[in-house]
């Protein structure tokens, strides 16, 4: 995704609606490697600009999903994830807090559907499940403390 300041020379090149809000959603998704969703965007969002609408949240996500921007993630636990890294990457997905995090993939292309003969594979998506660093460091030690999931990074349900 481009940096905030070339969308929104973008959005004013295309005469597209530039508002505040829109250029709010700019700066929270820029560099944003959390995979948000639609909602918990809108949850942020709202805290420094109370009058924001789920409406105005999705619009623009899809209009920046559609200038290719932003690409749509599905990890197959329901909820539609944004990322605004566009290069070439796989997930990997913590099944003990739901954090995700980017993971360079070399070899896919070279990954086989053995029983997919006639069918025109044209895109491998691999998902990673375990814990993630934070999640592992913790699980070793006796965890006396029932605060284990970490409430920012938890998948919204
Ligand atoms: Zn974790
Ligand atoms: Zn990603």
């Amino acid at each position: 995704m481009r940096s905030p300041t070339e969308l929104v020379q973008v959005f004013r090149d295309k005469q597209m609606k530039l508002t505040p809000q829109r250029q709010l959603l700019f700066s929270l998704l820029h560099d944003n490697k959390s995979h948000p969703t639609a909602e918990s965007l809108f949850d942020v969002a709202r805290k420094q600009m109370p009058g924001i609408s789920l409406r105005t949240i999705y619009q623009t996500l899809g209009e920046l999903a559609e200038m290719g921007e932003l690409q749509l993630v599905d990890l197959g636990n329901g909820a539609t994830r944004f990322d605004p890294n566009m290069g070439d990457h796989q997930h990997f997905v913590c099944d003990s807090c739901g954090a995700i995090h980017d993971v360079d993939i070399t070899s896919a292309p070279r990954l086989r559907a053995g029983s997919a003969e006639g069918f025109a594979v044209e895109e491998i998506g691999v998902v990673f499940h375990g814990r993630c660093n934070r999640c592992n460091t913790n699980h070793g030690q006796q965890d006396s403390s029932s605060n284990k999931r970490s409430p920012g990074l938890q998948a919204k349900k």
